[in-house]
């Protein structure tokens, strides 16, 4: 591609994510994106390695999801969704409920991952307090990320540096390590025991802690949350906002492996609920969380419904996400990727400087002996691919439909720089 003008690329006016604004370098000037590539206004293109924080499950500009758009847009780009109703947002409700395991079937929709689960939270405390009790707790756990409004943050790990300026302002909730050997699950139970007259609910992010530092855990230990959960009568919450939708080799994280899944009583699914392309998230309940707030008193209904709630362009790209689930064969592809990733990523285990080399479903990850690995992001730019280091982990995260140079291309980059910044550090 020719070079395009970027006279509009200034940080004057526009304040981005997670950055310092007095240090940080210019972004990249993007043009376009298609398939697993990011076009850049000097006409050069990145191989992408984290699909937009994990959102472009099927690739950029996807023509089906384009087409489904641009006919919603034709339409109805918009309604509210108080006192009316459309199509794609009944039809998409319902193909959830028929995806989801379990009979999580009640979708309620909003527009991001954080308010989905500031929507789970508030569920989960009217939940009891239709039923006469006042348990406004949630027990979250130690490297867990749920979103960056103030109740999200309040079951985000307080160590993980997204809340220190906020102690004041969020909820304090009760953080417990995840229970994987036997000493964490009688801890994790007696906390459960002691405090289960005023905890609400539990919030988990089934099999793979994402921005805490993408570290995994087991079908088993779910499980075994799910248990001590109806053990002690205490809602969980499953926060698949990065799981969902195939990331972890099952289009839901919480069906497990071989018939081993748990059904949550509240899920949160947003990220790639839409492919990638418009913002949309549903916080989706079972039967019996639902019936809770139905009953002949008002006040018993949920009271929460964001402007721009079942958006019809963002649902329509979802329906054309979920066709895409249907036809193409992309859980197959996902378990390509963790093949080739866990080949091509597992000699970086000998690197100086390499503390772990771990792959599930498309996540890849090599961990460091430093929390400053977000210094390695312009190596990787000069390399032609787009890897977003953060605290002590590299990761891949790619568009399922990425090809097989492609991939091989950025697990080498991240062989090679992580090599190349083991041989430097003091
Ligand atoms: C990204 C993420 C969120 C927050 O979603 P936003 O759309 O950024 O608000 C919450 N939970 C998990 C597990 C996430 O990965």
């Amino acid at each position: 591609m020719p070079p395009a003008a970027t006279s509009w690329l200034t940080l004057d006016h526009v304040w981005l994510p997670y950055t310092q604004m007095a240090t940080t370098p210019p972004p990249l000037a993007v043009v376009g994106a298609s398939g697993s590539r990011i076009e850049l206004a000097d006409g050069s293109t990145l191989i992408d390695g984290i699909a937009s924080w994990w959102t472009a499950c099927h690739g950029y500009n996807h023509p089906h999801i384009r087409a489904a758009v641009a006919a919603q847009l034709d339409t109805l780009p918009h309604v509210m969704f108080a006192g009316l109703a459309h199509e794609p947002a009944c039809t998409l409700a319902a193909r959830l409920a028929a995806l989801l395991p379990g009979d999580l079937s009640h979708a309620f929709f909003s527009e991001s991952g954080s308010v989905a689960v500031e929507i789970a939270l508030k569920m989960a405390v009217q939940f009891w307090r239709n039923q006469g009790q006042d348990r406004h707790r949630i027990i979250a756990f130690h490297h867990g990320y749920h979103g960056d409004t103030l109740g999200a943050l309040s079951v985000t790990d307080p160590a993980s540096g997204f809340h220190d300026a906020f102690a004041g302002y969020r909820a304090v909730q009760i953080f417990a390590e995840l229970p994987r050997t036997l000493a964490e699950r009688a801890e994790f139970e007696r906390l459960l025991a002691a405090h289960r007259h005023e905890v609400a609910a539990v919030i988990v992010e089934p099999l793979v802690q994402g921005a805490g530092g993408m570290r995994f855990h087991d079908a088993a230990t779910l499980a075994f949350i799910r248990a001590a959960c109806d053990r002690h009568d205490v809602l969980l919450i499953a926060d698949e906002i990065m799981t969902g939708f195939g990331r972890t080799g099952r289009l839901f994280a919480c069906q497990g492996d071989a018939g081993a899944g748990i059904v949550p009583d509240l899920i949160c699914l947003s990220k790639a609920l839409t492919g990638g392309t418009l913002p949309l998230a549903a916080t989706v309940a079972t039967t019996r969380v639902f019936d809770a707030f139905r009953s002949a008193r008002t006040e018993d209904a949920f009271m929460h419904g964001p402007t721009f709630m079942a958006n019809p362009l963002a649902c329509a790209a979802a329906n054309a996400s979920l066709d895409l689930f249907e036809r193409e064969p992309r859980l197959q592809q996902v378990a390509a990727i963790e093949g080739q990733m866990h080949t091509e990523l597992e000699p970086c285990r000998e690197l100086p400087g390499v503390l772990d080399v771990r792959v599930s479903g498309a996540i890849g990850v090599v961990q460091l002996a430093t929390t400053e690995a977000s210094t390695l992001r312009p190596a990787f730019v000069e390399r032609g691919v787009w890897v977003r280091p953060f605290g002590d982990i590299v990761y891949l995260a790619p568009p399922f439909t990425i090809g097989r140079d492609d991939l091989a291309t950025l697990t080498s980059a991240v062989c090679d720089v992580v090599r190349d910044w083991g041989r430097t550090r003091g």
